[in-house]
């Protein structure tokens, strides 16, 4: 089966029905405990903080780093080397993981796109790269479908590019021109508007007309097995957060694609003083860190970390037996990232708070737990175990019984 078409195809297929057993509380915690810190650094500056039951939101904080990780960081904060050799040796093994020709780590899918869209602007000149983001003379318009319009295709005009929608393969054979510099594509895991293009015929376009093509898939993990199928659908670049799904450093992304395309981006990104791209700096150890982090994220067997992500949420349902009407499900998220939530409802009749109230009492509280609605989720209350510690799904479940219980 070739990765393209599982890829593709995990967007309908369901979890197989074994993973709603019931909950079960004897899973192995993969984490350790957390380190007693010598000092209380958010304590002495007035920082409240809260239990991120919520996922790994930007605003809330992104993932939790694993430990192996928080090392590499710290290894890398301590041994020094010359950045670019760093970055290449760290770019070939993570491409080697990847399977892809070749990759960087980016500040950030926001900056993969930036860089992308920079490099398929100036493809490799030198004299382009330095007048950026004047696009004078340049090849400076981005294809995007209009249904692929979102919140972070700003990231696409940053450089100096332009956008140019289309709705349907005419539009798109129309709009095609001298002045096309790239072709973008949006991946995500619930797209409501759907695609009045379908990938291939986009890609057989841009093949056509050789056009270089950018696929954000930055939100498309967990698994990060999903990485290295991305890098087979036959794009020119693929872009990914590293803070989210594959849990590496917060402000770290990877780039990865064909080996002409990267050089091109990594030439417009720091340490090139003269580039669009040198505040979109990365720390020597976050290269480091992103790399174990798309390593380890690669080793993580799925079926055993739900097995313990429902392990955790048992804890949280072992605390709220004694509430009135309350249901608590294990839920599955299903298309291309596979995560689980517990979700929680209860008779307003019973127990009488709204959903509004709850989180609010609950973000007040101390300490501080935070939970968003989720739109996929249609205003339900959705728990996030991804972001969690050990032993704080005790607290939480103990802090949701409590604001219950006050109400039944
Ligand atoms: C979060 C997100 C980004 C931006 O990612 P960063 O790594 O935070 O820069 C880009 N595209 C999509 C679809 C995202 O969800």
């Amino acid at each position: 089966m070739t990765s393209r078409r599982k890829f593709l195809k995990a967007a309908s297929a369901a979890y197989p029905l074994s993973f709603l057993a019931p909950l079960s509380s004897n899973s192995q915690e993969i984490y350790s405990a957390p380190t007693i810190f010598k000092r209380d650094y958010f304590k002495e500056i007035g920082v409240t903080p809260f239990i991120n039951a919520a996922g790994n939101y930007s605003a809330f904080g992104g993932a939790r780093m694993r430990p192996e990780v928080a090392e590499a960081i710290r290894y890398g904060t301590y041994n020094k080397a010359k950045v670019d050799d760093l970055h290449d040796a760290v770019g070939k093994r993570i491409a080697e993981l990847a399977e892809a020709d070749a990759a960087m780590v980016t500040s950030g899918a926001t900056s993969a796109m930036v860089l992308a869209t920079a490099a398929c602007m100036t493809m490799g000149a030198k004299d382009k790269i330095e007048q950026l983001p004047d696009t004078a003379g340049l090849k400076d318009q981005v294809i995007i479908q209009k249904n692929h319009r979102y919140t972070y295709d700003r990231a696409l005009i940053a450089a100096g590019a332009k956008l140019v929608e289309v709705a349907d393969e005419d539009e798109l054979r129309d709009a095609i021109g001298p002045k096309t510099a790239m072709m973008f594509w949006l991946l995500a895991n619930h797209n409501p508007a759907g695609d009045n293009i379908t990938m291939d015929r986009f890609l057989t376009v841009a093949k056509e007309h050789d056009i270089p093509t950018f696929l954000d898939g930055a939100t498309m993990t967990p698994p990060a097995s999903n990485v290295v199928d991305a890098c087979k659908l036959g794009f020119d670049l693929v872009g990914f957060s590293g803070g989210k799904g594959i849990r590496g450093p917060y402000s770290a992304g990877l780039l990865l694609g064909k080996k002409d395309m990267v050089a091109y981006s990594r030439a417009n990104s720091s340490p090139n003083s003269r580039s669009i791209g040198r505040g979109m700096k990365v720390a020597p150890e976050e290269y480091i860190g992103m790399m174990v982090a798309f390593e380890t994220a690669l080793q993580i067997n799925e079926p055993e970390d739900f097995k313990r992500k429902r392990a955790v949420f048992g804890r949280i349902s072992d605390q709220l037996t004694d509430v009135p009407s309350l249901k608590s499900t294990v839920i599955i998220d299903e298309g291309m990232v596979n995560e689980m939530y517990l979700d929680l409802e209860w008779d307003q009749s019973r127990v009488n708070i709204s959903i509004d109230d709850f989180i609010e009492e609950l973000k007040n509280g101390t300490p501080s737990i935070r939970i968003r609605i989720l739109k996929f989720s249609g205003g339900r209350v959705h728990i996030s175990s991804t972001v969690l510690a050990e032993g704080q799904e005790i607290i939480v479940g103990k802090r949701i019984n409590e604001i219950l219980m006050s109400r039944a």
